[in-house]
């Protein structure tokens, strides 16, 4: 289900032309985007480009220079942070040292003067969406940072928020930890229902949390769309290239029966791609080719995108191998293969010549 494409659904958040400036710096540029009840919204983007100033007018501790945000259609203009139902996890997810995991868990209940059993019901539920029940007794140091970092997650839920704000929420954990951490947090913004905002310069982490994402440059949302829609249909070169390995081919195009021919170098023949966008006759375009969509070999495919080159470079990582195959113009491309099982044919090697090919709908065209 997917709130967003729902006409009747109402959007919990609303920026309305929002722009925020800091003196006569604009931190964000006049930014309007809605988010849906029930989604897990990642802002993604590189240092500096806005994403933590986004989540802090959205739970009160800046406000807008310009422009609205609403929340479950009220403005939010001069409701300050402890009246929204927004709740933030910072990534010094500081907890009580001298507190048990039960106590950090209970302290903002108690704080509201809630009655002990309710809140020891509610603590209850919180260590066990977040299978912590067997700590519940022990104090921080005496657990490991993933469960520390659980313990964050379930104090920060407790008081049952309608919208959780999480600004790089797994960054104190290593590499491992984090990615079965992920998949823990999908797990529970899935059972609680809680909309959660995430902010992450991490594209992986973007990728296999979120329901939407939204990729962000110097203080502008420049994509908003489902990982797989960004992945495989990015908007722009920038989009293209911060999500993941891609190819950027420099051409021009020409309309050409089902699509575009794209000459791309001198006595090279076209390359052919298929698109929505209109493009017209003599138009500059990149073609953006991920590399695991190029097939790579030592014969002529029978495809109309191929283009011939040598080995240059091999990378071997296992499960897949990325080969940098030097091409006319003196240009690299990258293929990546999955290597399923030995090779039964000689393994490619440097200085081999080979042929890239790839089919018309796996290049993407995109405006300069
Ligand atoms: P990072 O991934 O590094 O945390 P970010 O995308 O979260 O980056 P922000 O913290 O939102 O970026 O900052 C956006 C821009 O606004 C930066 O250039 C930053 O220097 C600037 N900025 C943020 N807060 C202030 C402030 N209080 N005063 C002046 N400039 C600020």
């Amino acid at each position: 289900f997917a709130p967003w494409t729902d006409p009747n659904e109402k959007p919990l958040i609303q920026f309305k032309g929002v722009t925020k400036r800091f003196g006569d710096f604009t931190a964000i540029d006049n930014l309007t985007q809605d988010i849906y009840a029930r989604e897990f919204f990642a802002l993604l983007g590189p240092s500096g480009c806005g994403k933590t100033t986004m989540m802090r007018m959205l739970a009160g501790f800046e406000t807008p220079s310009e422009g609205q945000i609403l929340i479950a259609g009220q403005d939010m203009s001069r409701v300050p942070p402890n009246k929204r139902a927004v709740n933030m996890m910072f990534q010094s997810y500081a907890l009580f040292p001298h507190l048990t995991v039960f106590d950090n868990i209970a302290f903002g209940l108690k704080r509201e003067g809630k009655p002990k059993d309710e809140i020891e019901a509610r603590v209850a539920e919180m260590l066990r969406l977040t299978r912590l029940e067997r700590f519940a007794q022990r104090k921080p140091h005496q657990i490991s940072g993933g469960q520390r970092q659980r313990v964050a997650l379930a104090r920060s839920l407790a008081k049952a928020p309608k919208l959780l704000l999480l600004d790089e929420p797994l960054g104190a954990l290593d590499a491992k930890l984090r990615q079965q951490t992920q998949f823990e947090l999908v797990d529970i913004q899935e059972k609680t229902g809680t909309t959660f905002v995430i902010v992450t310069h991490d594209q992986e982490e973007a990728m296999t949390v979120a329901s939407r994402v939204a990729v962000m440059d110097e203080g502008r949302i420049v994509q908003v769309a489902t990982p797989s829609e960004i992945y495989e249909q990015p908007n722009s070169v920038y989009v293209a290239d911060f999500i993941g390995e891609v190819n950027i081919i420099n051409g021009v195009a020409t309309p050409q029966g089902d699509g575009y021919d794209i000459a791309w170098a001198e006595s090279q023949p076209p390359l052919h791609a298929q698109t929505t966008r209109g493009f017209s006759d003599g138009q500059s375009c990149h073609l953006a080719i991920r590399p695991e969509k190029i097939s790579i070999s030592t014969e002529e495919p029978e495809t109309r995108n191929k283009v011939r080159g040598t080995v240059h470079d091999i990378a071997y990582l296992g499960n897949l191998s990325t080969y940098h195959v030097r091409v006319p113009g003196e240009r690299i491309i990258k293929a990546q293969t999955a290597n399923t099982r030995r090779l039964s044919r000689r393994a490619l090697t440097w200085e081999d010549d080979v042929w890239l090919s790839w089919t018309d709908t796996a290049a993407v065209m995109l405006e300069e």
